[in-house]
């Protein structure tokens, strides 16, 4: 179950658009959250930045939520942050009880952090794209058959695996 999840999230998150941004535009983005390059920090905790993360998720439930890599919709965060995170909606996450979430560690100043996200929100409106649309039907259609192909063949592959298990079993018993 794990596995078929994470290919399916893997099939959507090859098609989520990346637009990377110019030094500047990172610059513009890192003062709004009251940074520098110099010292960048993750947005929900504090701790020191190890990655960007997508402030909406781009994948939940295994379907493209519609938002995309692009500076609009990342924020600079800690491994700790990103994981406890998840799928979650930031702003019921970061106040949630969630194991590793800023509020179960008591991180200070979290209301201040929930004002400056807003305040990035505002600034940079992160857009939802309508993918399927914006594919085209007979594209979009074909990316979702190979992806049933794929997770079909992968259950026939692990029933087949499972009878050849029973076989070496019942071998080893009889020798
Ligand atoms: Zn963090």
């Amino acid at each position: 179950m794990s596995r078929s999840s994470s290919i399916t999230n893997a099939f959507f998150n090859a098609i989520v658009p990346v637009v990377y941004p110019s030094t500047e535009e990172v610059r513009e983005a890192l003062a709004v959250l009251e940074m520098t390059p110099e010292d960048v920090r993750c947005s929900y905790c504090g701790d020191p930045a190890t990655e960007w993360d997508h402030l909406r998720p781009i994948i939940r439930n295994r379907r493209p939520t519609g938002f995309a890599s692009e500076l609009a919709n990342l924020v600079p965060a800690c491994g700790k942050c990103n994981q406890s995170k998840g799928s979650r909606e930031w702003e019921t996450w970061i106040t949630s009880s969630a194991k590793l979430s800023p509020a179960s560690r008591e991180v200070a100043d979290i209301d201040l952090r929930i004002e400056r996200l807003r305040k990035y929100e505002a600034r940079w409106k992160a857009r939802r794209y309508d993918f399927e649309k914006l594919a085209g039907a007979a594209l979009w259609e074909q990316h979702r058959r190979n992806l049933e192909e794929l997770l079909a063949e992968m259950r026939r592959c692990q029933a087949h695996a499972l009878e050849v298990r029973e076989a070496i079993k019942r071998g080893a018993t009889v020798a």
